[in-house]
């Protein structure tokens, strides 16, 4: 029986970190049926000399539970390579959902994860209850690429206590509700539950989230429904007001709380690594794991992933002088800030404004427009460099790299070494994954989707810091077990054959725009990438040297409870 597909002549990194190797690809049935010197012909053939073959990349950390919908191609995640997603993190979903009560699971999502709220009225036909309906309405809908979810605690509460979820105490009968809920996701193919009792989510109308209402006996019960229910991973996002405290002992107190929860109730417990107390968190890891628990954590390839640009939001829109021009239309900021009076007393404001303490920054830090790093095509050069080679203020560099392209150009505020090594000593640990993107959330101020071709391009290719083989395996087998998405992860015979084709000398992300095209017309990044020969999702290529191929092969993977009768 000849081969649906073979990949000829590729370089095989099969997604196990072992050594790679030169063979022919041959697929069958969506599934990797030999590899080897293959003599047999396929239907379609695609010649891999020069590039290398590798398992469809895995991101564990998204938000694009409500996309799914109105995005078939699963973007800005398939661009780059991603052909699994895993949905229904820190604690968000759209199910379970009551009639009436939609508006709730919304407030839940909007403001946290920074998703429009025109996009997802627009965007959901809310065709679902009950959250094995949602996986059923995933499951017909047409996509590119593969989605997973968990189930998230604050629609769990939000769909059992209603407007009480918000500031209420869960009563015995709501958390028995609760718990069959949880229970009866598992056994419909959610891969865990998840929640957030981060100081950082807030409704839009500035309440608390309904998963913050939690007490720690109503989490530690829910995570034990998911240990007894045999399967799943718990993730969260953390306690900030004690992670991000500079006080190591009150950030240990919430670590510990956690590592003792994972003990007891041997749930996998992970979320997204903080900055602070770094060594500690890894410390708490391999100490879970010396206990008999599971913890990993969830890392970065980029330091700080925020973009800015005029287009969104820049930090000095409030100050007086500034407000009103950046309220008018772009074409007018652009009159505005070529025109020579206007534009010294902006730039006086700006300066006024720099000398008098500057824009407070994400992580604690002051914004300092010298870090700036403008995003165009093969320059990185930062605007404080800019601003020394030109002789002018740093302020000044600003508006003109910003005026080369009419305003549209994006920011990015560069790393520090200190920050660079601090998501090195991250990657290398054991007990991390490389999947907090936040693919689909925070649409104006990220793509979310440039972690596993930054890692390919500026950790691997750039630096050095890892072979191929391994940032590959960080990226697909990796994530594919810590989450026991089965099938998948790895190069062999029997696999489903989610596959990439990609140049390792030219994979890189693309540089970001902004573009206007979420249902109701909302704003958000777009990214591209380059490098990639060929995406291939269950056997079909659905990406051709970065064009989409009209497939959409994508299905929904359901966690191994939904397999057995
Ligand atoms: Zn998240």
């Amino acid at each position: 029986m000849p081969f649906d597909l073979v990949i000829r002549n590729g370089t095989v990194v099969d997604g196990s970190g072992l050594a790679a190797y030169r063979g022919d690809v041959g697929i069958r049935g969506g599934r990797i049926a030999r590899i080897g010197r293959l003599d047999e012909r396929g239907r379609q053939e695609i010649d891999a000399d020069g590039l290398v073959v590798t398992p469809g990349f895995i991101d564990a950390h998204t938000h694009m539970d409500a996309q799914v919908f109105w995005d078939s191609l699963g973007t800005n995640s398939c661009w780059h390579g991603v052909t699994s997603v895993l949905m229904g993190n820190c604690g968000f979903t759209l199910a379970p959902s009551k009639p009436g009560a939609h508006q709730l699971v919304m407030d839940n999502l909007e403001r946290a994860e920074d998703i429009p709220a025109e996009a997802m009225a627009a965007g959901i036909d809310w065709s679902w209850e009950s959250f094995p309906q949602y996986l059923d309405a995933v499951e017909r809908t047409p996509k590119a690429i593969n989605y997973a979810s968990q189930i998230g605690h604050s629609a769990l509460r939000t769909a059992v206590m209603g407007e009480r979820a918000f500031g209420g105490v869960a009563s015995e009968a709501d958390l028995g509700a609760m718990s069959s809920t949880l229970a009866e996701a598992l056994l419909a193919g959610a891969f865990g539950f998840s929640t957030s009792i981060s100081d950082h989510h807030v409704t839009p109308a500035g309440r608390p989230i309904a998963s913050r209402s939690t007490s720690w006996e109503e989490l530690s019960a829910l995570v034990e429904v998911v240990g007894h229910t045999g399967f799943g991973v718990f993730q969260l996002a953390v306690d900030t007001s004690r992670a991000e405290s500079e006080d190591l002992q009150l950030a240990m107190s919430f670590y510990d709380e956690l590592r003792k929860l994972a003990v007891a109730t041997r749930v996998p417990t992970t979320y997204g690594l903080r900055h602070q107390h770094l060594d500690e968190q890894l410390a708490t890891f391999d100490a879970a794991a010396t206990e008999g628990g599971s913890m990993f954590g969830q890392c970065e390839a980029i330091a700080s992933t925020s973009l800015l640009s005029f287009e969104t939001s820049m930090p000095f829109d409030q100050l007086p002088e500034w407000r009103e021009v950046r309220s008018l239309p772009l074409s007018e900021q652009v009159a505005v800030l070529r025109d020579a009076t206007r534009r010294v007393e902006l730039l006086a404001a700006l300066d006024a404004a720099v000398a008098a303490g500057g824009f407070a920054g994400t992580r604690r830090n002051r914004l300092s427009f010298e870090t700036f790093v403008p995003l165009r095509e093969g320059s990185s050069e930062s605007v404080g460099e800019i601003a020394e080679r030109r002789r002018v203020a740093p302020t000044e560099a600003l508006i003109d790299c910003a005026l080369e392209t009419d305003l549209t150009m994006l920011f990015r505020i560069a790393a520090t070494p200190e920050q660079d090594e601090a998501l090195l000593t991250a990657m290398r640990h054991p007990r991390t994954v490389m999947t907090f993107g936040d693919s689909g959330a925070h649409v104006k101020q990220i793509s979310g989707a440039d972690h596993q071709t930054t890692l390919l391009s500026h950790w691997v290719r750039d630096r050095q810091a890892f072979t191929l083989e391994e940032a590959v395996r960080m990226i697909t087998l990796a994530p594919a077990l810590a989450w026991q998405i089965p099938g998948r992860g790895l190069l062999r015979e029997g696999m489903v054959a989610d596959v990439n084709i990609l140049d390792p000398n030219a994979v890189a992300p693309g540089i970001p725009t902004i573009v206007a095209d979420l249902p109701g017309g909302a704003r958000r990044i777009r990214q591209r990438a380059s490098g990639f020969r060929s995406t291939i999702v269950g056997g079909i290529e659905v990406f051709a040297s970065g064009e989409h191929t009209g497939a959409l092969p994508g299905r929904l993977l359901r966690g191994p409870l939904a397999l057995v009768d």
